[in-house]
């Protein structure tokens, strides 16, 4: 065989395609730390992101489209697709942070079975199965990243840009995640979030948590679940926000920093009270203008870096996301249509890059939706205050009113009584 017989990485991704998963080249580091891809020392993720365009679709298990790849490109890292039907997520414990956010999560909650476990170089990655969809998230906890719908991992014998190899560090079985562990990432319900009190709590705590004390590492956690609860009342991010930050001065010891109680707020004002997302009929739509933020735009570099159609196509997608409250439609033939697009191939094609800005969820009728977060926590917070606005403007009119008929009134009985006096001089 001309194959070179020696290429770990090959071995590895023929290893991984025999466990049912779907690999495919990532751009490799150089040993400097720069980036193998065009970018090369301005590279922003060197030696972690796919090599070919439309990875997610291309990644393949199929053994001889894996060969022809790691032949063609013998130094390329290894990517596995997460998430989809595959069923695999991975918990990324980043540095120390990340490993004790998770070791505090198993304390709370019960123990993790023995699992294919990465490390990296700078924490580890932990792979498990789960038969409920789980999306991929940064900063779920401190530290904690979850790769799972949409998302990727650079897999062992990887190199990374600090020159470490991802190795393994345990276990050769991918085991199924335990429920406390998809409960807590899982993308279907937020979980049942009554808030609870702390384990080692005094016995004369009652229902307020004015004598609940939080302490450091589990603020995190305590926050969100509190926030969890007050979601499910039907609270707003502003509503929210507000408590928390009362809860988090009173009873965590220390407290975290504001920005980070905001950043809860705002994760979990996301969902919709009953935990998922209602989507917004395009003609329901009550606010016409859109706020968009030219930075958030021209300074991404996933945007700038499109090609010239697929940026025009972002836009366009952009502002047809705003009419139904920042989701789109998930499926191809929707969004093809929508934009009006002349070839489905080339759609197919450019794609990927189009869509990397939005997150794939289920909605409350269990549709698959395309999520853009930011757009959609600015139009709930639009579509509250313009709510607001026209409550207030009910109150103002009736007040308005009010005042008109009492002031009429007055006017009558004024005139009333100067007919009288009119009379009595007379
Ligand atoms: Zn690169």
């Amino acid at each position: 065989m001309l194959m070179d017989p020696t290429s770990e990485v090959l071995d590895a991704a023929l290893k991984y395609a025999d466990m049912g998963l779907r690999v495919f080249p990532v751009f490799a580091p150089t040993p400097s730390g720069c980036c193998t891809c065009r970018q090369g020392s301005h590279c922003s993720s060197p030696g972690k992101h796919p090599r070919l365009r439309g990875w997610m679709t291309k990644a393949s298990s199929d053994e001889k489209q894996i060969r022809e790849w790691f032949t063609k490109y013998p130094t390329d890292n290894v990517g596995i697709v997460t998430g989809g039907p595959s069923g695999l997520f991975v918990i990324d414990l980043d540095g120390e942070d990340g490993v004790k956010s998770f070791e505090d999560l198993v304390e709370r909650h019960g123990d993790v079975p023995p699992t294919l476990t990465v490390r990296t170089a700078r924490g580890l990655h932990l792979y498990f199965y789960s038969t409920v969809p789980v999306r991929s998230r940064t900063a779920l906890f401190p530290g904690i990243d979850v790769r799972g719908d949409g998302g990727m991992v650079v897999a062992p014998p990887s190199v990374h840009k600090s020159g470490a190899r991802y190795t393994f560090e345990a276990g050769a079985q991918i085991a199924e995640a335990p429920t406390w562990i998809t409960e807590q990432v899982a993308a279907v319900e937020i979980p049942d979030v009554s808030p609870h009190p702390t384990e080692d709590h005094s016995a004369d705590d009652d229902d307020s948590h004015d004598s609940e004390i939080i302490p450091e590492g589990e603020r995190n956690t305590a926050l969100t679940c509190y926030a969890g609860a007050f979601r499910a009342q039907g609270q707003t991010f502003q509503e929210i926000r507000e408590q928390l930050l009362i809860i988090n001065a009173k009873n965590c010891k220390p407290p975290l920093p504001e920005q980070e109680v905001e950043g809860i707020a705002r994760s979990v004002a996301r969902y919709k009270p009953n935990g998922k997302r209602q989507r917004i009929r395009p003609d329901e739509n009550k606010l016409f203008w859109v706020k968009l933020e030219v930075n958030k735009i021209l300074g991404d570099p996933d945007i700038r870096l499109m090609k010239e159609e697929q940026r025009g196509w972002f836009m366009f997608l952009l502002l047809e996301a705003w009419k139904a409250g920042g989701t789109l439609p998930a499926d191809d033939r929707s969004l093809y249509v929508l934009l009006g697009c002349s070839s489905k191939q080339r759609w197919k094609r450019m794609k990927d890059e189009v869509l990397k800005k939005f997150r794939r969820e289920i909605d409350s009728e269990g549709n698959p939706i395309l999520v853009l977060d930011w757009m959609a926590e600015t139009y709930a917070e639009q579509l509250n205050a313009l709510n607001q606005r026209i409550s207030a403007g009910k109150k103002s009119g009736e007040a308005r009113a009010q005042k008109a008929a009492a002031s009429k009134k007055g006017a009558q009985a004024a005139s009333g009584a100067q007919m009288e006096a009119a009379s009595l001089t007379a």
